[in-house]
């Protein structure tokens, strides 16, 4: 700030500059965040691989036991690494405004059962090649396919909603990948979908895990996990739900989850509706 002063010696005046700082500090403080959790999150399977294709070198490749294990791991980190760095492009791409959200009026209720009926097609397929192993080896960090129930709760009449289609099919895919992700073999998922006077909600419910109190504000938050080493265990990256959250925000939509621990947890999205009225009604002439 600065003081008017009259020759006289006098203050009669006193000018204060105020910028408002602590927003911009906080943006910084959560850029250097993201950036230190990016390398983070890179170091760690790379680190990994790195060790893996050492000891191969050092003469692991000639065990026929060791050697297709070691290339597994290898071959998984890096597709991890590879979702890793599309879903940062993609969540760039929306951060900038350059994701083109293509909107279009779709029947939600035969697009929610389409997406329901390839996850249905997904445990059969499973079913018919249960006990064989997908890579000709027996692979004890493998995970067994998840058995799983889908109850379908869907009401009857047709809800005709805007939404950009590529993008709302991956965000219900991972909600329902999560479902699956987070709870024990043999658990129901419940999918709902109902309508409110000016919006539809859809809904995925597991039997799994849940999220503890502590964490439920946060799971929507870039890299936050409950559990880092179960996440990643399974293939995940921590980006799938800060993803969502941008998509279906950018729709005009809301998400957001609901969770007991140890009893499950419910991930809820609503999107803005509007019923269409009844065939006539805007030919009515007075
Ligand atoms: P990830 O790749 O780790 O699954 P997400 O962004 O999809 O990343 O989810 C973030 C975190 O939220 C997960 O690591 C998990 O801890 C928690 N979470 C998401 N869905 C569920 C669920 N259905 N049940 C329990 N926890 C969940």
């Amino acid at each position: 700030f600065s003081m008017i002063q009259r020759e006289t010696g006098f203050i009669s005046g006193l000018v204060v500059v105020l910028h408002d700082v602590t927003e911009q500090q906080k943006n910084d403080r959560e850029r250097r965040q993201f950036v230190s959790n990016v390398s983070h999150e890179l170091r760690t399977p790379l680190t990994s691989v790195r060790s893996y294709i050492e000891a191969l070198n050092d003469g692991a490749w000639q065990d026929p036991e060791l050697a297709p294990k070691f290339l597994k791991v290898t071959q998984d980190e890096t597709d991890r690494m590879i979702r890793m760095i599309n879903d940062l492009l993609a969540l760039s791409r929306l951060d900038m405004g350059t994701s083109k959200i293509d909107m279009e009026t779709i029947n939600l209720n035969e697009f929610f059962n389409y997406i329901l009926n390839r996850f249905d097609m997904m445990l059969q397929t499973d079913n018919e090649h249960a006990g064989e192993s997908r890579h000709g080896f027996v692979d004890d960090q493998e995970q067994p396919h998840k058995q799983y129930t889908i109850n379908r709760e869907i009401t009857k009449r047709s809800l005709w909603v805007d939404v950009d289609q590529d993008k709302f099919m991956q965000v219900v895919d991972n909600i329902m990948n999560n479902a699956i992700k987070y709870s024990p073999d043999g658990g129901t998922i419940t999918a709902r979908l109902v309508e409110t006077n000016n919006h539809v909600i859809l809904s995925v419910s597991d039997q799994g895990l849940g999220i503890p109190a502590k964490d439920i504000n946060h799971v929507f938050e870039r890299f936050y996990r409950v559990d880092k080493a179960r996440s990643r265990k399974q293939g995940g990256t921590g980006l799938g739900l800060a993803i969502s959250k941008e998509v279906i925000e950018a729709m005009g939509g809301r998400i957001w989850v609901d969770s007991e621990e140890g009893k499950g947890s419910t991930f809820y999205i609503s999107l803005p509706y509007e019923a269409i009225a009844d065939e006539g009604d805007d030919w009515d002439e007075a």
